[in-house]
């Protein structure tokens, strides 16, 4: 798709959500939140759902979760403008409680249908449920900082995933900020590895993945436990384990990272 016709799905998408039905979500909505951003980026962000400000403005991520992420994406030299950001649901969750099942299962092809458009190299889920829609099973203190192939059943089945903490989680739990901008620090690295993969042709080709190295430096197993259950909202159990072809590459550190001779990924790297 060219850039226009991609900006058209997305247009049309979003004049399907504003008036969607589909679940009870839109009884308690003002407006719902389709997701904006630049119809050509290589890069989406995915969310849980629209928070107070968020239902208000019609607009992602414009309260404190959402200049959490701005400041996430400036540390990398990116800005909201160039990558697209949405959510897994596009309309608040009362109260901002956790989405349930059946409100993403209603919504879900909102959210395949913008990837299919958007056809991103790089899928960046924040949170636990975004996560849960690319790479079902996992569990997020151990994959955060690391990437993955995609579900194919997302709609993005030629993207890497990258798995972080929700922006809102270290509102909630300070110690998660710093883990949350030394992950960010390897997004531009998954998507240069994306790139690459996504240059083989079929994207994924073959039944064996491809040794994806490049990680930033992980949290210990320790902290990582006790932030197993944090998210924007409240405390639910993870499924246990990990899918036995998820792809992740256990910490290596930064600095393994042979890419390139720079020792700062962002200087090699811009969106546009
Ligand atoms: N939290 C989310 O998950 N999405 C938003 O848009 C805002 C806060």
């Amino acid at each position: 798709m060219i850039e226009a016709e991609r900006q058209g799905a997305l247009d049309a998408i979003g004049t399907e959500v504003a008036v969607c039905t589909l679940c009870r979500l839109h009884e308690t909505r003002t407006k719902s939140v389709p997701g904006e951003g630049n119809p050509a980026t290589e890069v989406v962000f995915v969310g849980e759902g629209p928070g107070l400000n968020e239902d208000r403005q019609g607009r992602p991520f414009v309260g404190q979760a959402g200049a959490l992420l701005t400041d996430l994406l400036a540390s990398i030299g990116w800005t909201r403008e160039e990558v697209f950001i949405t959510n897994v649901v596009k309309c608040r969750p009362p109260g901002n409680r956790d989405p349930e099942p059946d409100e993403i299962t209603a919504c879900a092809p909102f959210l395949a249908r913008q990837l299919e458009a958007l056809d991103p190299a790089l899928v960046v889920t924040l949170g636990r449920f975004s996560m849960a829609r690319f790479n079902p099973g996992a569990r997020i203190g151990q994959v955060h900082g690391t990437f993955q192939r995609a579900d194919p059943a997302s709609g993005a089945p030629r993207a890497l995933t990258f798995a972080m903490y929700h922006p809102a989680a270290a509102l909630h739990q300070g110690s998660l900020k710093a883990t949350l901008f030394r992950d960010m620090e390897a997004v531009p690295v998954a998507l240069l590895q994306a790139r690459e993969q996504g240059a083989a042709g079929s994207a994924f080709p073959g039944q064996e993945p491809a040794l994806i190295e490049a990680q930033v430096e992980a949290a210990t197993p320790q902290v990582e436990a006790s932030t197993e259950d944090v998210s924007t909202n409240s405390v639910e159990a993870q499924p246990a384990g990990l899918e036995a072809e998820t792809i992740v590459q256990s910490a290596v550190g930064a600095q393994s990272i042979e890419l390139t001779s720079q020792s700062d990924p962002t200087d090699q790297l811009t969106l546009f």
